[in-house]
């Protein structure tokens, strides 16, 4: 078991002030796979308390400090690639392979891009008679979600470091463990006590406190819309600045003239990455009336055809979801879907054929509902499973109807037959990403939501930019 029994506060390792513990399980088995202090709100005031005395120090340190600090977190991560990999593979249910290039790479990749960034970041402008000052917007509160741990994390350290601000990172109880590694690399290159700390413990409790501390200047927070909108009611009460990653429901339109088969493995990738557990990932699949019966045959060969088990196995596509909680979530989705709709491929029932040691994981199966009305539960509401709904709609003004009718607009994908044709129905799209013809995620990209997905940016100078306050100096002229 990796027991981690101490929070990380001030630049050392403490108890919570509580004694509890929050047990973490091992996605693929359900058993214990560790145990991680459950932090109280007088924790999260030590937290934060550490985090302000940081600040002024830390907020006018050197860039090329800052820019070298950045460096050396990305190299420590890269050199606990195996570890890393492994154990987001076990909490989260990853299939190690893309835990390894996904959940570690991208981790690594941000702290890169933000450190590139910040040298050509230029942090003083003269604009007319103003001089303008971008400054770290002070201490931080950070709350992520299960998915993507450390990645999630990255998204919000990386630029906090880089703008000169203070954090106190709340992790997700269910994958807690990635950042208790970026808290031994943060003591192990020296980054001065305060800049980062790490507060496990309950979203009520200690990211409610985070949420409402008067003493946090910007709160981010990525997860469930539910939780975004309880983050901004909290944080509005002190007038602080939000920003909310939030939930998705993304369309892949198949244009009349695409290649269906190019078109239906991006699709299986889009939608099946980390078990189905992504928040970008293109759900709804949108494919012309006419082509839906050859859609739904090679559907049933490319699904059917998945291996599902034992994320640590390299033969594995689909792993289990994270939590007998998330399981749970959406097999009710599939015992729910109605009548009308005609399952393809898996469905609510239990996994088959699997090793005896994995008879307890949280699997489910790889599921494709087909005839499905985007007006149903299972069009508009995010699952976060291993389930791809079909769609079929004539003409390609009805697709970008459809693809828009969804309270969510974080991410879509469109095929057609050249990028010129696919951009200009990406263009019709309300959503912040769209994969053309394939393409992939750009980590240094502006990524986020519209509509209920989100507010803010991450990643890329924008997602930076959310990190500092902009200053204007007036300037004394001639006609003072
Ligand atoms: P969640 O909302 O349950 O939890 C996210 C984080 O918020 C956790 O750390 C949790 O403890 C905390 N939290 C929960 N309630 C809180 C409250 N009242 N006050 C303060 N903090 C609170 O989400 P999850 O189940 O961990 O993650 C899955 C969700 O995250 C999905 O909806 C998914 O779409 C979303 N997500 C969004 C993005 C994005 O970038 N847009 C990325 C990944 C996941």
């Amino acid at each position: 078991m990796d027991d981690r029994h101490q929070l990380y506060i001030d630049g050392k390792w403490v108890d919570s002030s509580g004694g509890g513990t929050i047990d973490v399980m091992e996605a693929a088995t359900g058993e214990l796979l560790a145990r991680v202090p459950s932090g109280t709100e007088h924790d999260v005031d030590d937290a934060v308390a550490a985090a302000r005395a940081a600040f002024g120090g830390w907020s006018r340190s050197p860039v090329d400090e800052r820019v070298s600090v950045l460096r050396r977190i990305a190299d420590e991560l890269k050199a606990r690639e195996d570890e890393l990999a492994e154990t987001m593979a076990r909490e989260v249910g990853t299939p190690i392979a893309r835990s390894r290039s996904v959940q570690v790479g991208l981790g690594v990749t941000i702290f890169r891009s933000m450190a590139d960034i910040l040298e050509t970041t230029s942090l003083e402008e003269r604009r007319g008679t103003s001089l303008i000052l971008k400054v770290g917007i002070g201490v931080v509160g950070a709350i992520t979600p299960w998915n993507y741990p450390l990645y999630q994390l990255a998204a919000k350290v990386a630029p906090a470091i880089a703008a000169g601000c203070t954090t106190v990172v709340k992790p997700s109880s269910v994958a807690p463990l990635a950042a208790f590694v970026v808290a031994e690399i943060a003591e192990s290159i020296g980054l001065p006590a305060g800049v980062l700390n790490i507060v496990t413990g309950a979203g009520s409790r200690v990211g409610e406190r985070l949420a409402g501390h008067p003493d946090i200047d910007l709160v981010s927070l990525t997860g469930s819309t539910s939780a975004g909108a309880r983050v901004g009611q909290v944080a509005a009460a002190g007038i602080k600045k939000v920003t909310l990653e939030l939930g998705g429901k993304s369309a892949f339109v198949i244009a009349p003239d695409a290649d269906i088969d190019a078109a239906l493995a991006a699709a299986v990738r889009g939608c099946y990455v980390n078990n189905g557990q992504t928040c970008t990932a293109t759900t709804r699949l949108l494919v012309p009336s006419d082509r839906l019966g050859e859609v739904e045959g090679k559907l049933v060969e490319l699904v059917g055809s998945q291996i599902i088990g034992d994320p640590l196995d390299a033969a594995t596509d689909i792993g289990p979801m994270a939590s007998r909680e998330q399981q749970r979530s959406v097999l009710r989705y599939l015992s729910e879907v109605p009548s009308d709709a005609k399952f393809l491929v898996g469905g609510p029932g239990d996994v088959t054929g699997l090793d005896d040691r994995l008879r307890s994981g949280f699997f489910v199966r790889p599921t494709v509902v087909s005839r499905v009305d985007n007006n149903s539960a299972i069009a508009r509401e995010e699952v976060f499973g291993p389930v791809l709904t079909v769609i079929a709609y004539d003409g390609i003004d009805e697709a970008i109807a459809i693809a828009n009718d969804s309270e969510y607009g974080l991410s879509g994908a469109v095929f057609a037959a050249d990028d010129d044709k696919a951009i200009a129905i990406a263009r019709r799209l309300r959503t912040g990403q769209v994969s053309i013809n394939g393409g992939r995620f750009n980590a240094s990209a502006p990524f986020g939501g519209m509509k209920k997905s989100g507010i803010g940016r991450e990643l890329g100078p924008e997602g930076l930019d959310e990190y500092f306050e902009k200053i204007s100096l007036q300037l004394r002229t001639e006609a003072n």
